[in-house]
């Protein structure tokens, strides 16, 4: 069975989750952009400031025109955060429904992709909640709660971040995620809400996190959905089934990296591309 390594054979990577198409998003791009770092930015479409009023209060959202115009420029994900930010867990089905639903047509429509992340609002979840993005066909689903950890997700539908950028242990936790050798692929998921600097005025928490993280050449910066349909096209390479042949077949659209790792010494990296069958 060959190992799971991230496009180049990397095996870290690192990921963003914003919530509430908020104003200060923009300034979140600004260094995400400066440190090459990518990521998400969940948006509840029903509730976009008025065009042409003032940023103004402790929580300004941007406009429908500003977020189309900004997370389209840098080129980040957006995902569902419920249309009207409803917690998901007090809705009856048709109403559950409706807030993926539409909330997911309307950001189709208004960044010309197709949307399939979601963030729970509130972070509040249960398996009616799980089952009604899956029937929506939304591949995964951010909660609130943290791991501190890097492991790969076990249920994408119920994602656990491995920290909000206001743990204190946040600089720690960078450390380890950068400086410990891994044998099997790693994750460091952030998540948070960037009017929460606005409110705290603590910018610096974030500009020196991204800072340390960016730039590195061993970490694949990635969307969220990115990363979750990168280890789907994994998931889905097909292997021969006589021990003598070893080949390996990817039927995916995505150029995939393997290694042998089976015996506890780490065989050279090589890819699988789109379609190809490869010996090995
Ligand atoms: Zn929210």
């Amino acid at each position: 069975m060959l190992k799971m390594l991230f496009p180049n054979g990397l095996k870290k990577a690192f990921t963003t989750s914003y919530d509430d198409g908020l104003y200060d998003d923009l300034r979140l791009m600004e260094l995400m952009k400066k440190h090459g770092i990518k990521g998400t930015f969940n948006v509840s479409s029903a509730l976009y400031r008025p065009e042409g009023s003032e940023v103004e209060g402790s929580w300004p959202r941007f406009t429908l025109s500003e977020a189309v115009e900004n997370y389209k420029k840098y080129g980040v994900e957006v995902a569902v955060h419920g249309l009207c930010h409803r917690d998901f867990t007090q809705l009856n089905q048709a109403e559950l429904n409706y807030e993926i639903a539409a909330d997911r047509a309307n950001l189709e429509m208004q960044y010309g992709c197709v949307v399939r992340g979601a963030a729970y609002p509130y972070g509040s979840f249960n398996d009616a909640a799980v089952e009604a993005l899956r029937a929506n066909g939304i591949k995964y689903c951010r909660t609130v709660g943290t791991r501190e950890d890097f492991a790969m997700p076990e249920d994408w539908l119920r994602l656990f971040a491995t920290a909000h950028h206001n743990n204190p242990k946040l600089m720690e936790l960078g450390k380890r995620f950068v400086e410990e050798p891994t044998k099997d692929c790693r994750m460091f998921y952030l998540w948070g809400h960037t009017a929460e600097f606005r409110c705290a005025d603590n910018w610096e928490v974030i500009e020196s996190f991204l800072e340390y993280m960016g730039g590195r050449d061993d970490i694949w910066y990635a969307t969220n959905i990115e990363i979750c349909e990168y280890e789907a096209a994994y998931k889905a390479l097909e292997y021969s089934t006589h021990p003598d042949s070893r080949m390996i077949y990817n039927p995916t659209a995505k150029e995939i990296w393997v290694h042998e790792g089976a015996w506890g010494q780490d065989g050279a990296p090589f890819s699988i591309k789109p379609g190809e069958t490869v010996k090995y």
